[in-house]
Parts: structure tokens; C-alpha cells; sequence
């Protein structure tokens, strides 16, 4: 039986990979469940699954939780510390789903146990992708991709030479607003910016989505995770979403990677890895989709890939610097205190200022380091949001 964790298992990622478990109970021995405020949804799960420990990262909602699971057998814990114990633990595969820079702590410390990370959670190879996969080399521990484009890129490279890779393509919807006349983006709406044309994905990655700055992560995770060049990985917006990513080699092939829009499409990719078995994902039928369209991403619209070639341009700590910084932006638009537009002007701000005071820079990424500049980019963007005149 494998040993299985789901950290952030109540979100969009955790509940599809829950989908995948609960039709096979008989498989997995279930570790750990981790979630946050919703701990009605983490004690049924634990409570289905037959989960060992279940852990919400907020201490107030501890005791509901150990209410919902008296008598059950299953042990509660809560805070950021017990998620990054709990990852600890001695388990096969853990599935690496929640959503930002807080994956981080937890994926380090699975790593360092040996345990296979699956990982959905992009924002800890954009912060500290050097660190993370120097500790998976010294504990000999693999990551599997569970972004779309990069286990899709993974499946096409089984059985090629890295070296014969000439480049690598990862598509993009161009979320909400891809059609949008460029003058209104400035006035749209987080309920409009929380609407993706393909994909039901958590809050956070749709407005991401809709800005760009997904790609912008996903270009930096594809360079972190495969040690591709900057040059080498390109964007092509293709609104279907049903090529994920492509791979061109030497000789000119190009192994394109399709398939219906559903993550648990890449997630039952890698945890039954390396064997490929039966999912419950809609087979494509490409008479009914006739054609497929591809586009160049525009710069103006979407100025985030700008930054984000920037920032793999500079590595060290300048990627922990993007995503901190976008992440308070994206909080600063969602609570209305800032315009849609600028959300790329704030990223751009923080990461000019620290570069200026030359934090970007390191020698040896700590994970200390990464939470500390983590940290200072937060304060930094706070500070040019409260600057920001809106009326967002
Ligand atoms: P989501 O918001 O639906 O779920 C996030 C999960 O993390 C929840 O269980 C939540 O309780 C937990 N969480 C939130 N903040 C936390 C914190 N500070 N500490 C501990 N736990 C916390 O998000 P999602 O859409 O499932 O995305 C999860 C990750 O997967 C993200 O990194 C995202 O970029 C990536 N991803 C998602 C998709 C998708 O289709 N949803 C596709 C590719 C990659
Ligand atoms: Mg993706």
C-alpha cells in the first residue's frame, strides 16, 4: 500500500486528487490531510479517506476541527509549524497543493524525509527552485510536476535526451480577458477576473490567469525545474487549452502533449508514475474540435511575461521577490484597493527597489534567506499599495 499526504487537500488540486483516492481506497494508506478555514470539508475527508492525522493551518479553527473528528481515531493538528511537521512524517508521495508561497516549508521538509513530492504548487520552485532541487538531489527524492504544461513536458522528454531539446512551448488560455479591448482591462472587476474560459481552478491561479502572471510563474518553474535557458522556453497563447505544452528537438520534431482540460489528467500522471493507468478524464475527440488555434502573447496586454523573463534573467532571490510581491498585489486587487493594471506596476516597483539595494543577490539560498526576503518584498509592496492613488 502506498503512503499517501494531500497538503491543502480542501482546495481545487486537493479535492481532485481526493477524487482519484476515493476510487481506489484499497491502494493508499492516507497520512496526512491539510487544509484551512474550511474544516467541516478536511474532517470528511479524513474521515473517507481514513486519514492518520488531519491539520488545518489556522490554530482558531483547531478545536472545531478536533470536534468534527471526536471519536474517530484521527489526530488534529493546527498552525504552519504542525503543516511543516506533518510533511515530515514518513510517508511515500505527498501532493504538494497549497496555494503560495506557504508550500514551500512543508515541500522542503518532505524532501528532506526522501518523500516523492508531486508538485502543484509552482510559487516554491519560483521562490527557492535551486534549493528545492538541490535538497531533493541530497535526500535522492523526486519531484513530479503537477502543473498542466510541466508534466506534460516531463511526459513528452520520457525516454529523450535533455541535451537534444532545442526548445520547449508551454500554452496559454489568456484567461478572462484575453478578447478585452486593452483600454478596459484598467476597470475590470475581481468577479470578472475570477471567470476562466477552460479551466475550474482555486480563486487565486484564475485571476492569475487572467493577468498572466500564471505564465510568468510557470516560465520561471519550467527553467528551475527542467535547467532550461531562458531563451530556450517560449509562450504561445492557444485559447482551447487542449495542447499543454510541446517540446521541439534538434531534428525539428515538436512532441505536442493534448488532452481534456482536467487536472487530474497530470496529478493521476504522477502519482501512479512511472506506470500509466486508467483515469477518469474525458477522452478528446478531434473531429467535433475540428481545429486548433494558436496566437502570440501580447506584451501589452499582458506585461507580466516581461518581468518574469527579468526575473530568470537575474535568479537568486529575485523569484521569491516576484512572488511575494505579486502575491500582496493580487490580495491589494481582490480587496479592491487597487486596479486590476496595477498589480504588474506594484511587482515591477518591489523588484526595482530591492535590486537597487541589492537584495536580489545570494550565494547560497537558505531557506531562511528565501523567507526573509519573502518577507521585505511584502512590506515593500504594502508600502507602494497604501502609495497608490485609486479609486479601484
Ligand atoms: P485553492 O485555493 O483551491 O486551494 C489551496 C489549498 O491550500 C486549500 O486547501 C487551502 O486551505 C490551503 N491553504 C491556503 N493557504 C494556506 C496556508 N497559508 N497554509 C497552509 N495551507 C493553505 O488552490 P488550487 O487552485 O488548488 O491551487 C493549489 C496550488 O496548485 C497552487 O500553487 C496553484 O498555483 C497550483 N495549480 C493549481 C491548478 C488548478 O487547476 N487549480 C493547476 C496548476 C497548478
Ligand atoms: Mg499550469
Amino acid at each position: 500500500m502506498k503512503r499517501i499526504s494531500i497538503f491543502g487537500s480542501t482546495g481545487s488540486i486537493g479535492e481532485s486528487t481526493v477524487d482519484l483516492i476515493a476510487r481506489a481506497p484499497e491502494d493508499y494508506d492516507v497520512v496526512v490531510l491539510t487544509g484551512g478555514r474550511n474544516v467541516v470539508r478536511l474532517a470528511e475527508q479524513a474521515i473517507a479517506l481514513r486519514a492518520d492525522l488531519a491539520v488545518t493551518c489556522y490554530p482558531d479553527k483547531k478545536q472545531e476541527l478536533e470536534s468534527r473528528l471526536s471519536g474517530s481515531g484521527i489526530a488534529v493538528a493546527a498552525g504552519p509549524e504542525a503543516i511543516v511537521e506533518a510533511a515530515a512524517r514518513p510517508a511515500d508521495w505527498l501532493m504538494s497543493a497549497i496555494v503560495g508561497a506557504a508550500g514551500l516549508p512543508p515541500g522542503l521538509a518532505a524532501l528532506e524525509q526522501g518523500t516523492t513530492l508531486a508538485l502543484a504548487n509552482k510559487e516554491s520552485l519560483v521562490c527557492a527552485g535551486e534549493l528545492l532541487m538541490r535538497t531533493a538531489r541530497a535526500h535522492s527524492a523526486t519531484i513530479l510536476p503537477v502543473d498542466s504544461e510541466h508534466s506534460a513536458v516531463a511526459q513528452a522528454l520520457v525516454g529523450e535526451d535533455i541535451s537534444s531539446v532545442e526548445r520547449v512551448i508551454i500554452t496559454a488560455s489568456g484567461g478572462a480577458f484575453r478578447d478585452w479591448p486593452l483600454e478596459r482591462l484598467v476597470e475590470a472587476t475581481p468577479e470578472q477576473a475570477s471567470t476562466h474560459p477552460n479551466w475550474a481552478m482555486g480563486q487565486r491561479i484564475t485571476v492569475d490567469s487572467a493577468s498572466m502572471f500564471n505564465k510568468a510563474l510557470e516560465l520561471i518553474e519550467t527553467r528551475e525545474y527542467f535547467g532550461f535557458s531562458p531563451e530556450q522556453i517560449e509562450v504561445v497563447v492557444h485559447p482551447q487549452s487542449l495542447i499543454h505544452a510541446m517540446v521541439g528537438f534538434r531534428d525539428g520534431a515538436l512532441m505536442a502533449h493534448m488532452g481534456p482540460a482536467d487536472m487530474r489528467h497530470a496529478i493521476g500522471y504522477a502519482l501512479h508514475y512511472p506506470e500509466r493507468r486508467t483515469l477518469p478524464v474525458e477522452r478528446l475527440d478531434l473531429v467535433a474540435i475540428g481545429k486548433l488555434e494558436f496566437r502570440a502573447p501580447c506584451e501589452e496586454r499582458w506585461p507580466a511575461l516581461r518581468l518574469s523573463r527579468e526575473v530568470m534573467a537575474t535568479r537568486g532571490l529575485a523569484g521569491a521577490v516576484f512572488n511575494a510581491a505579486k502575491e500582496h498585489a493580487l490580495d491589494a486587487f481582490l480587496d479592491r484597493r487597487i486596479r486590476f493594471t496595477d498589480m504588474v506596476a506594484v511587482v515591477e516597483e518591489v523588484l526595482e527597489a530591492m535590486d537597487r539595494d541589492g537584495m536580489l543577490d545570494c550565494e547560497q539560498m537558505t531557506l531562511d534567506a528565501v523567507l526573509q526576503t519573502d518577507h521585505l518584498a511584502r512590506i515593500r509592496a504594502a508600502e507602494i499599495v497604501a502609495h497608490l492613488k485609486t479609486d479601484a
